[in-house]
């Protein structure tokens, strides 16, 4: 009998075929029970003029299997199509977005050694709801968008994490000083929820000063929980400041689907070049694993992931003279974790 999950997977645009070659070869050799259902997004189905980027076959696929490893994929800026990570959000109820960001000192350079944080993005709703429109010749109005369930909803995901996990402090993060309503909303929430969770410390941030003090001090911080816009601009800011935006993976989490995903882009600048840094990838297909109810295989991908940085053997990315040993390429840096499975 077969005891292998099925999953969908889409090897996106950009370094998005190289990063997903290099992370199911690793999966595989690791011996990862998996079976894959894949899927064509982004570009290639943008062209085809469906402009969710997505072929109602892959709607299909994942509703069947509902666990999503993605590439990332080119979305067009200021105009033409849809983002299809916000559809993809939006239409399964990906309403949690888990970004874990960690120091890996001294294999990896930053000037933050014992960073270690999560941030739980609320992912449905705020400005990326997708409610936009011109309301004259000259203005367009975006609407921002904050209700009770969604700020419970994702609030309690972040209190019920830090428990799960055992983290100790749980920081809120708004600009309800301007907001009042809507931002005040989900900091009045997160006062209420938080007497749920006496043992979990908590604390709340203006997100300007938050943002300045993940960048200045982010040690300081354990999880983060916030509204979708600041949350977006956050996680990048952490993941540099840890080493490299090519190291974070990413969790998109619902009720019954869940997308796994690197934080960065398609990085179209290094694309076909074998230059990219699978890690993102890898370290959301880890979370994946334990989503699926595959922690050991994950802890082995892990340890061998974390094996390979310390000896050194690193993309160009986190190449540093003095620290690496040798500078590799994407595939050959896949080659190295899986010798050390
Ligand atoms: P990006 O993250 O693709 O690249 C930013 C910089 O980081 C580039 O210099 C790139 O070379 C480098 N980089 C990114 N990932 C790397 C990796 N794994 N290894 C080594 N270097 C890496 O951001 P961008 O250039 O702003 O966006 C490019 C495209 O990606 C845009 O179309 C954007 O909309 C899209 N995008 C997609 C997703 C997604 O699919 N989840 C997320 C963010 C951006």
């Amino acid at each position: 009998m077969s005891s292998k999950t099925k999953i969908t997977v889409a090897y996106g645009d950009g370094i998005g075929p190289e990063i997903m070659k290099a992370t199911l070869s690793i999966l595989e050799a690791a011996g990862a029970q998996l079976e894959y259902d894949i899927i064509e997004i982004g570009e290639q189905v943008y062209l085809k003029g469906i402009s969710s980027g997505m072929e109602p076959k892959a709607f299909d696929s994942l509703r069947e299997t509902k666990v999503f490893l993605k590439s990332p994929i080119t979305t067009p800026q200021g105009g033409g199509f849809k983002s299809l990570n916000v559809t993809t959000r939006k239409s399964f109820g990906l309403f949690a977005n888990v970004r874990p960001c960690k120091a890996y000192s001294p294999f990896v350079k930053t000037h933050f050694p014992k960073t270690d944080l999560v941030i739980i993005r609320e992912n449905e709703e705020d400005l990326y709801a997708g409610i936009e429109h011109r309301q004259t010749q000259e203005v367009y109005q975006c609407l921002k968008l904050i209700s009770q369930p969604g700020s419970e909803k994702i609030i309690r995901y972040a209190f019920e994490y830090a428990k799960k996990y055992g983290r100790k402090k749980v920081t809120c993060m708004t600009k309800d000083n301007i907001m009042k309503l809507a931002d005040g909303l989900f900091h009045k929430t997160f006062n209420d929820i938080a007497k749920e969770y006496p043992e979990i410390e908590t604390d709340h941030k203006i997100i300007d000063i938050g943002s300045a003090l993940i960048a200045e001090r982010p040690e300081m911080f354990d999880v983060i929980v916030t509204l979708n816009l600041y949350g977006d601009i956050i996680s990048d800011i952490a993941a540099q400041v840890t080493g490299s935006v090519g190291l974070g993976g990413s969790a998109n989490v619902g009720e019954e689907v869940a997308m796994f995903e690197a934080i960065h882009g398609s990085a179209p600048d290094i694309a076909g070049q074998d230059m990219a840094n699978p890690s993102g990838l890898l370290n959301g297909a880890v979370m994946m694993l334990v989503h699926i109810g595959q922690p050991e295989i994950a802890e082995k991908v892990g340890n061998a992931w974390m094996k390979t940085l310390e000896d050194g053997i690193h993309t160009g990315d986190i190449y540093q003279e003095g620290i690496s040993s040798k500078k590799v390429g994407t595939q050959e840096f896949a080659q190295a974790v899986i010798e050390r499975l």
